[in-house]
Parts: C-alpha cells; sequence; structure tokens
C-alpha cells in the first residue's frame, strides 16, 4: 500500500512518491539513495555474518553493517556497525565494492534505496564476537565454501559475497596429492 504523501512546499498532495515535481505549485521532490557501510571481517579465513533479529530480512544472514550517519565516513560507520553487532574492534582494509539496492521487499521501508559500500576487514586474532540479541540473533564463522542461507538483502547481498569469495586466496585442498609422474623422477645411477 502505498503512503500518502504530500508536498513540504504547498501542501498539496503529490501525484506518485518521489521522486516526483509538485502538480500545483512545481517542487522538486527528490529521492536520493541512503549511504550504508558494510565489513567483510574475516578470522583465521573464516568470514563473520550476523543473523538478523529485525525486519527487513529477519532470521536471515547478514554482513554486519547499516546506515551512516549524517557525516559519518563510511569507514568509521562500517567499525561501528562492526562494533555494535559483535563487539568486535576491527581493522579495516580496502574496499571490497559498491552495491545499490532497495532497503525493504514490502513495507514502509520499500521505496528506501541503499548504497552500500563494503570494506575488507581483519577481525583480532582472540576475542569472542557477541551481540545485543535483539539486534542480532545468531553470529557465526563461515568458510567460503560453507556461507550460510537465507541471505537478507537477495538484491545485492549475494554478489557481495561472491565478490569477496573471488578475492580470497585458494584453500588449500588436502585430498588433491598430485602423483609425480615417471618423466618428473629423477633417473637412478647405474652402476
Ligand atoms: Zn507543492
Amino acid at each position: 500500500m502505498a503512503l500518502a504523501r504530500f508536498c513540504s512546499e504547498c501542501g498539496a498532495p503529490l501525484p506518485a512518491p518521489p521522486p516526483v515535481t509538485c502538480q500545483a505549485c512545481d517542487a522538486s521532490h527528490w529521492l536520493d539513495a541512503k549511504p550504508c557501510a558494510g565489513a567483510l571481517v574475516t578470522r583465521a579465513g573464516k568470514l563473520l555474518l550476523v543473523r538478523r533479529a529485525h525486519e527487513p530480512w529477519r532470521g536471515a544472514w547478514d554482513v554486519p553493517g547499516g546506515f551512516c550517519g549524517p557525516r559519518e565516513h563510511p569507514r568509521e560507520a562500517a567499525a561501528r556497525e562492526v562494533r555494535e553487532e559483535t563487539a568486535l574492534e576491527v581493522e579495516l582494509d580496502g574496499i571490497l565494492g559498491m552495491w545499490i539496492d532497495s532497503y525493504a521487499p514490502l513495507g514502509p521501508g520499500a521505496d528506501k534505496v541503499t548504497l552500500s559500500i563494503y570494506f575488507h576487514a581483519r577481525a583480532p586474532a582472540t576475542g569472542e564476537a557477541h551481540g545485543d540479541p535483539n539486534d542480532v540473533a545468531e553470529i557465526g564463522w563461515f568458510a567460503a565454501d560453507e556461507l550460510p542461507e537465507p541471505l537478507a538483502f537477495p538484491g545485492h547481498l549475494p554478489a557481495v559475497l561472491d565478490a569477496w569469495r573471488a578475492s580470497q586466496p585458494e584453500a588449500p585442498r588436502a585430498a588433491l596429492v598430485r602423483p609425480r609422474s615417471a618423466a618428473a623422477r629423477k633417473p637412478e645411477p647405474i652402476v
């Protein structure tokens, strides 16, 4: 259901949700993407994910992150969100990438557009991750090939995790023992 919207300049009803121009007074009403930041936090090659305890996407796994404050740099927002959601102080590295998405599939957040900036980050070697149960239902560390489902924000989070996976060094495969070929073997000395 669309929310009733009125022009902030003249009070006339708007013909559509923003971005739209008021037909009564010609005022422009913008719709800007909201800047968000998140962190791909790793420890010993495993990725830190949190299961959301609230809507949207309640119960789904998410990268720790959230909305940036009005003058908060995305790097600071990413570190703050990790601290709030997991109690870990992380070291941020470079940017993994940026993605545009809708905030919510339905309801009041459905017309909110997000521009999310994701950073690589390293967790301290020790220290248990724990969060506010009202915010985070569960916290886990996952190897690149065993990421959980379902994922929150399906419009962009799978692409974020694909990019993260592609950025990781290939895990050593213990089962793959290459037999030395006969040609590579040194010839025995003949006596
Ligand atoms: Zn107006």
